[in-house]
């Protein structure tokens, strides 16, 4: 735990990280935040891929928005987030495990992309929907068999996935966040980054919190919500993806009114779970037409769709 305080710079000092969850709380109010910061754990991901910039940026907003939304939740398996449409986007996937595993793609039809770029469809500033056309955004931890799928769900709407997730969050009293997130192409370098600020009600304030929500009343906690949120918004894209900028100066310029305290953080980093024995028993599963449809000179080729990894099987 390291506080940031307003003329002490030492917390600014070392290494600028990438690939990191850093939680934070404000100390006026007790609000718990969270900051991520990607680098090459994304640019790992969209570079197993030849996608037009308009999708892969779409899927660095994804995966942004997985480690974002997982970042929140105790969990033991593996967090999706899986947006799915009827436009020329098909599904944009990502997932985290808790131990820090990310990965993430989309399926899209391609002809149908370069159509509508060809027509003037994809205009500077298109919104997501003019990809995805209309859809919905799901959420699901997997804690394996002997635990509850939680499932979140919200239709696809707005000019970003960040919409979308900001309307689930509007329309949940229990849930209320507020989310940043940017990512971009920095001369084939992608990066991206989100702030994410929560309001937990009482019996979720954890022991240890600088101010217990208990001591506030309603209309206190209000107005710390809505004063915090507003700073958080005040974050520029080129804040929060300043490669050079540590994430505790950034936290500094945003909250330095409100105290900062900064917590351990959290790696993340890509990796896919793909293995040549799962391809095989999803060939085994296959019937014996379907393998035979499938096959040339007596093997299956198979490709990753999240890593581009390529699996022969001989049948
Ligand atoms: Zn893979």
């Amino acid at each position: 735990m390291a506080k940031i305080a307003n003329d002490n710079p030492v917390d600014q000092d070392g290494e600028v990280k990438d690939n990191i969850i850093l939680p934070f709380q404000l100390q006026e109010s007790g609000l718990r935040g969270r900051s991520i910061r990607l680098g090459s754990a994304l640019n790992n991901i969209l570079s197993n891929h030849n996608y037009p910039d308009a999708i892969a940026h779409l899927v660095a907003d994804t995966v942004t928005m997985a480690v974002a939304l997982s970042s929140m939740l105790k969990y033991d398996g593996i967090f999706t987030l899986q947006a799915s449409g009827k436009g020329v986007v098909k599904t944009l996937v990502a997932d985290v495990q808790n131990n820090g595993a990310l990965r993430g793609c989309a399926s899209f039809d391609n002809d149908a992309f370069l159509d509508l770029k060809k027509s003037g469809g994809l205009y500077d500033g298109y919104s997501l929907t003019d990809l995805t056309g209309e859809g919905y955004v799901a959420f699901t931890v997997d804690q394996g068999a002997h635990t509850d799928r939680y499932q979140g769900i919200v239709a696809l709407e707005g000019d970003s996935l960040q919409d979308s997730i900001a309307h689930y969050f509007e329309q949940s009293e229990q849930l209320r966040t507020s989310l940043y997130i940017a990512s971009r192409n920095d001369e084939g370098q992608w990066r991206a980054g989100a702030l994410m600020l929560q309001y937990l009600p009482d019996d979720h304030a954890g022991e240890g919190d600088v101010v217990a929500f208990s001591e506030k009343s309603e209309a206190e906690r209000k107005e710390d919500w809505h004063r915090s949120k507003t700073l958080l918004q005040t974050c520029t894209d080129d804040e929060i993806l300043d490669a050079d900028m540590h994430i505790n100066e950034l936290l500094r310029r945003l909250f330095h009114e409100e105290g900062v305290i900064v917590y351990d953080e959290k790696t993340v980093r890509h990796e896919c779970r793909c293995s040549q024995e799962k391809v095989e028993s999803v060939v085994d599963g296959l019937s014996v037409d379907d393998k035979k449809h499938a096959a040339k000179d007596g093997k299956i080729e198979m490709t990753c769709e999240f890593c581009s990894k390529t699996f022969i099987i001989e049948i």
